[in-house]
């Protein structure tokens, strides 16, 4: 046997499309050629090894994007799953922030109608004009917005100061 036959075989092995094609639908020169290969397959072990050793090769690659599908479909669905369970945690998280707002809201117009009621009490006991409690009340009302902002004023002062200090 010469080693053109085998190349001829080898090259019709690497060229051979998809085996599910059947017999009939196959021009006629394939159709020759695939019996020529089949005689010499028979004849020759070195190409049947040939053959055997490419078809497991195809049968490996068609494997290969299966097993990445697998995986991605499941780190897909773990992704999804994630996004869903954060945008969940996400909305509780606003509903808790809303009732605490709304919660404080009230807490300050409560507090804000008996402080008015105290004061306007207070200013009738010590016989005042209504402006002179009415004025009380907003200090007191103002004053602790008032004192946290000048510790903080105080305190950004302090820092600034500090690092200065380090810098000069
Ligand atoms: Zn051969």
């Amino acid at each position: 046997m010469n080693t053109d036959a085998h190349e001829r075989a080898r090259k019709l092995i690497a060229l051979a499309g998809p085996e599910t094609l059947s017999a009939a639908d196959r021009p006629s020169d394939q159709r020759s050629s695939n019996a020529w290969l089949a005689a010499h397959l028979e004849t020759c072990a070195s190409c049947r090894a040939f053959a055997e050793n490419a078809a497991q090769t195809i049968h490996g690659l068609r494997a290969i994007p299966i097993a990445a599908e697998r995986s991605l479909v499941s780190t897909t669905q773990i992704r999804v799953r994630r996004r869903a369970l954060e945008l969940r945690r996400n909305r509780e998280r606003l509903r808790l922030v809303s009732v605490s707002c709304t919660a404080v809201t009230l807490c300050a117009l409560l507090s804000t109608v008996v402080l008015w009621r105290g004061f306007e009490w207070l200013g009738e006991r010590a016989q005042l004009a209504s402006s002179v409690w009415q004025v009380g009340f907003l200090v007191f009302c103002v004053m602790p917005a008032l004192v946290a902002a000048i510790l903080l004023l105080a305190k950004d002062r302090h820092l600034a100061d500090h690092t200065g200090s380090y810098r000069g």
